[in-house]
């Protein structure tokens, strides 16, 4: 009796990824009797310690292959999970919410399941067994997309060079140096273009093929039920995509105007700004922003930092360095990127990313720390389900550190100008990301609603949508690249329409970052109390619980960019 209750149920050591392990767990859930009372309850807390197996195995396979895309072997082994593991499991899965949701006392469960419920039955109907090997075919074409960009290294300066380190060339006073930068980095995507369309053509056809076996007319909807977006609709989304271009576009052609002065030039060229992030050349002709030569200086740094800012968020910070669960710097067969993966089981969190010593390499790290932060906050909930929190506040509790550490970035500058300077950059970032989120969005949107689209017209609008959102630019004999230049936003391939959450989250972020000015030590009591809400509170909830509104409209973007602008304006002085 004792082997089926609580933590015994699940052996400690218990390999997960090998199918035969698992499958008598799974038969016992399936199978056992529920005629007790609390016997549901029991059954929904044992599904949750083999989920978190699961989910940690998957996690250190995929953190495998990601820190070394060379390697065949790692890439077999994910490979081989995704394929032949993870297909019974959601068969097991929908099996499991059908068993729960459709139980005679499913109704007596206490509130707290509530949310979970909702969630299994939306499943349940969007659950199709035909789709599972369509699944599998999708993971094995975004894995080799990432082992193409992973490859991806250039000879610049007579020595062999990754992305991440060629970035540093874009920051270079020398306008010439950062057009060779550009022109051969943009050189060596165009070598693979070929082969990442194919594979986007293929992924498209497959995930619309999804959607119609789930009764859907378009792979939209379908995504917008299967990631649980029960709380914005696509018209939202559009409404957002129209704020975007009333609000940001004019702060950010104000941004463009002062760089072409500062620049003593008359019009942009790729190479004289990131359009992504809005990085590129000090506009005054200072040397590139380099916070930190080594990792481990990083790392020291934002140790101080982070027990400057508050006992609670120092202590995280240094758990997270005692566990040694950090692989930061750059290097040939890494992935490109940056995430936190939580291991459920052991309920610690990774963090991945590839520092070059760069100001945007800071934030990338310091926006990493914040989702480990997260996990640390509602690491005390008892059921894996209660702390998968929606990705949406999940880049509020990242995107919101980023502004919230911005008074102590001091530490990494030896002079305040300079720390000035991070931050006005780091603003205008902000400035220009919501664009290219409209700009990612948008563009799922259309391809989605038009899966037969040929090549042409996907590159004729990728550049509409870019000519809307982006920079007034001077393409002039690179337009091939232009029209695929979509290639580079790698959640287009693995993660399809996971981007308009972090526009959503920026605004909750921009709130928080309002609190702060007027009173720090709320803003980080609301993020702590929001934080370890984990996911059993709605997404317009787990606002409110951390003080902030969720909204699309032109009013709510004009009040929080009109603060980015009177701020922009005041480091400017
Ligand atoms: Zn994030």
């Amino acid at each position: 009796m004792r082997a089926k209750m609580g933590n015994d149920f699940v052996p400690d050591d218990l390999d997960a990824s090998k199918w035969e392990n698992l499958e008598p767990l799974t038969r016992d859930l399936l199978e056992r009797k529920l005629s007790c009372s609390g016997c549901l309850e029991n059954l929904i807390s044992d599904s949750s310690k083999l989920a978190e197996h699961v989910s940690e195995t998957g996690a250190l396979l995929y953190i495998g292959m990601t820190c070394d895309t060379e390697s065949e072997e790692k890439k077999g082994s994910f490979l081989e999970f995704v394929s032949n593991v993870r297909p019974r499991l959601s068969e097991f899965s929908d099996s499991l919410n059908r068993r729960i949701v459709n139980h005679p006392s499913v109704d007596d469960l206490p509130e707290r399941y509530d949310l979970m419920l909702r969630g299994m039955r939306n499943d349940i109907e969007i659950f199709r067994k035909e789709n599972i090997p369509l699944g599998v075919r999708q993971t094995e074409l975004v894995t080799e997309a990432q082992s193409i960009n992973g490859a991806m290294t250039v000879d610049f300066h007579g020595e062999e060079m990754t992305f991440p380190q060629m970035s540093k060339f874009l920051e270079s006073n020398d306008r010439s140096e950062r057009q060779a930068a550009w022109t051969t980095m943009a050189g060596r995507r165009m070598e693979d273009n070929e082969r990442l369309s194919e594979i986007f053509d293929e992924l498209i056809s497959i995930r619309h093929q999804i959607a119609l076996n789930a009764g859907f007319e378009s792979y939209t909807q379908y995504m917008f039920r299967a990631m649980h977006r029960f709380d914005y609709t696509i018209e939202d989304c559009l409404e957002f995509h129209d704020s975007v271009e009333s609000v940001c576009i004019p702060i950010l052609n104000e941004i463009n105007m002062n760089r072409r002065a500062g620049l003593g030039i008359s019009e942009l060229r790729p190479w004289d700004v990131n359009e992504k992030g809005g990085s590129g050349p000090d506009i005054h002709g200072k040397d590139p922003l380099r916070p930190f030569d080594t990792v481990e200086e990083m790392v020291e740094k934002l140790s101080d930092m982070f027990n400057e800012i508050s006992e609670d968020l120092g202590g995280k910070f240094d758990r997270l360095v005692e566990m040694d669960t950090l692989d930061l710097d750059t290097r040939k067969g890494k992935a490109p990127g940056g995430y936190q993966y939580y291991l459920e089981k052991s309920r610690v969190p990774f963090i991945f990313m590839n520092a070059a010593g760069l100001q945007g390499d800071l934030e990338t790290m310091i926006h990493e720390a914040g989702h480990a932060f997260h996990s640390l906050y509602c690491g005390h909930l008892e059921l894996i389900d209660e702390r998968d929190y929606p990705i949406e506040f999940a880049e509020v509790a990242s995107m919101s550190m980023e502004l919230l550490t911005q008074p102590w970035w001091d530490k990494f500058y030896e002079n305040e100008e300079d720390a000035l300077r991070a931050r006005r950059t780091h603003l205008e970032g902000v400035v220009f990301l919501l664009p290219w989120i409209a700009t990612i969005d948008s563009f799922q949107h259309w391809i989605y609603a038009n899966p037969g689209h040929s090549r042409e017209e996907r590159a004729e609008v990728w550049l509409s949508i870019r000519d809307k959102f982006g920079s007034d630019m001077n393409w002039t004999g690179h337009t091939d690249f232009r029209e695929v230049s979509w290639q580079q936003q790698g959640h287009l391939f693995g993660v399809p329409f996971y981007y308009i959450e972090y526009g959503i989250a920026q605004l909750g972020s921009l709130q928080l970052w309002k609190t702060q000015m007027g009173d720090p030590q709320k803003a980080l009591d609301d993020y702590a109390k929001a934080m370890s809400l984990g996911n059993t509170k709605t997404l317009p909830e787990l606002f409110e619980a951390a003080d902030l509104r969720l909204g699309f409209d032109e009013g709510h973007f004009l009040s929080l960019l009109g603060m980015v602008e009177s701020e922009l304006s005041e480091l400017a002085a």
